[in-house]
């Protein structure tokens, strides 16, 4: 996975200066790959990377990041941008009520989603009212009467005596024709909304399985008569590669104003929404996780990125870690470190309360990719531990964090009382401290970075 090769990028990386062509380029073959293996079409992989590598190149090297991390950051960045930055909501008409059409092909998910928004609506406090406006297939308003029987939600359907050969065809089974004007349906189901004052409609739309010049009329007409507040295009996410055909048919045929990805819940790793994204510029707005009427979420962006790239938690831990960290801390122990002064107990609790600051130490492991395996070690990784340490150096007095050699038997005791450990504990406190002073000058001797000094082991 690309968690595991990313694991592999970030051993080999040390950050110096500016980010190299090398880091660069190593980690976008990655990326590459894992965009490929969600399923985001070819030429927006392509452009995309592309893209990244120039914001990449000549980055300067942040302090927080390697430059592996950094990468995937500038990566990170690049597509929560593209698929829409912040969530964006359902625009409200001033005068209800709001009309929202739905378009896609046959079997998206159209006619399930129309109730579940109507119920997400309902949750919140709207009155929506479903028109069924896809009249192509004699049993599609049946299944968004039962929909919306469900969702609690009334539906306008054309009665079936007035729909000239309706019931018929629905008894033979029959589907390709169609039984009414869904234009004519459709505006009179937003007048008896009005009258009825629900403040949302919805209009369930007819699809085929296939982009279909007639269909595409017909929901294009349906769109200029009702003039709605909201075209959402119901895309299912599995369809992968074909997605940008697809977008492309409706942006140009019917053109959306928002995106519902469809069917999240299965395998897709989600790079229709990339594409969708990429290709025309519309927000994806709502996810649709599964073929119940509560299985709606809003779309976030973010989460949305890392499952494309599938980085388990790799981002929320780069994320902490920057978080946490403290330019001028960074300075100050690198000008000790050059100084060849010594470290002290309160760089031990600046860097102890950085730590602290990215959440547990075992958290933090946890998240690390490849850590899984790990789990046992981790388990038996005592965090009281560190909640000791830290109490003892609490209670030393400024002086003595500064002057550890200084600490003799008496102070010793002191701490221990102070601190509620043993004297043994103290003791074996200031040898390991003492033990990572020493680690220190080697370390400079051999012209290292200085990294976590004083870590209890
Ligand atoms: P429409 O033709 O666009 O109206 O699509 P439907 O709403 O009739 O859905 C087609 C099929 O997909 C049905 O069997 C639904 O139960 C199923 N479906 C719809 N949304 C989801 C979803 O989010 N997850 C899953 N797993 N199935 C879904
Ligand atoms: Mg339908």
């Amino acid at each position: 996975s690309l968690s595991d090769r990313l694991t592999a990028t970030f051993k080999n990386l040390r950050g110096k200066g500016r980010l190299s062509e090398s880091d660069v380029n190593a980690t976008i073959r990655d990326i590459r790959m894992a965009l490929l293996d969600a399923d985001v079409a070819l030429p927006v992989v392509k452009e995309f990377t592309h893209a990244v590598r120039e914001r990449a190149l000549g980055a300067e090297v942040s302090g927080a990041l390697n430059p592996a991390q950094q990468v995937v950051k500038i990566v990170n960045d690049e597509l929560v941008a593209i698929l829409g930055g912040q969530t964006r909501r359902i625009q409200f008409a001033k005068n209800p009520p709001t009309v929202i059409m739905l378009a896609g092909l046959q079997g998206s998910g159209k006619t399930t989603f129309a109730g579940k928004l109507a119920k997400w609506l309902k949750d919140q406090g709207h009155t929506p009212m479903l028109v069924a406006a896809d009249l192509q297939r004699p049993n599609a308003v049946t299944q968004l009467q039962v929909v919306g029987e469900r969702a609690g939600v009334p539906v306008f359907a054309p009665e079936r005596g007035n729909v000239a050969g309706y019931d018929a065809a629905v008894e033979s089974g029959e589907g390709t024709r169609s039984y009414g004007d869904p234009v004519t349906v459709s505006r009179q189901g937003i007048d008896e909304a009005r009258a009825r004052q629900h403040d949302v409609v919805i209009v369930d739309t007819a699809g085929r399985l296939a982009i279909d010049e007639a269909l595409m009329q017909q929901a294009a007409d349906i769109r200029a008569a009702i003039s709605p507040d909201e075209v959402l295009f119901v895309i299912d996410a599995m369809i992968g590669q074909a997605a940008v055909e697809t977008a492309q048919a409706f942006a140009e045929g019917v053109d959306f104003t928002g995106v519902v990805l469809g069917k999240l819940d299965g395998d897709a790793r989600g790079g229709a929404a990339l594409s969708v994204a990429k290709v025309t510029g519309r927000p994806i707005m709502f996810a649709s996780v599964g073929e119940q009427t509560k299985d709606i979420e809003v779309f976030h962006p973010d989460r949305m990125a890392s499952r494309i790239l599938d980085m388990g938690d790799v981002l929320t831990l780069i994320e902490q870690a920057e978080k946490a960290f403290d330019q001028r801390q960074a300075q100050e122990m690198t000008r000790k470190f050059l100084e060849e002064e010594d470290f002290t107990f309160d760089d031990f609790l600046q860097q102890m309360s950085a730590i602290k600051k990215m959440g547990s130490l075992k958290q933090m492991l946890g998240m690390m990719p490849g850590m899984g395996q790990m789990r046992a070690q981790l388990d038996s990784l005592d965090e009281r531990e560190f909640d000791r340490v830290e109490a003892m150096v609490r209670s030393m007095t400024p002086f003595e964090r500064t002057h550890p050699k200084q600490i003799n038997g008496s102070r010793r005791a002191r701490i221990a009382r102070g601190s509620g450990v043993s004297v043994s504990e103290v003791n074996q406190l200031l040898e390991r401290f003492t033990q990572a002073q020493k680690m220190m000058r080697s370390l400079r001797r051999g012209g290292g970075v200085p990294g976590m000094p004083g870590m209890p082991g």
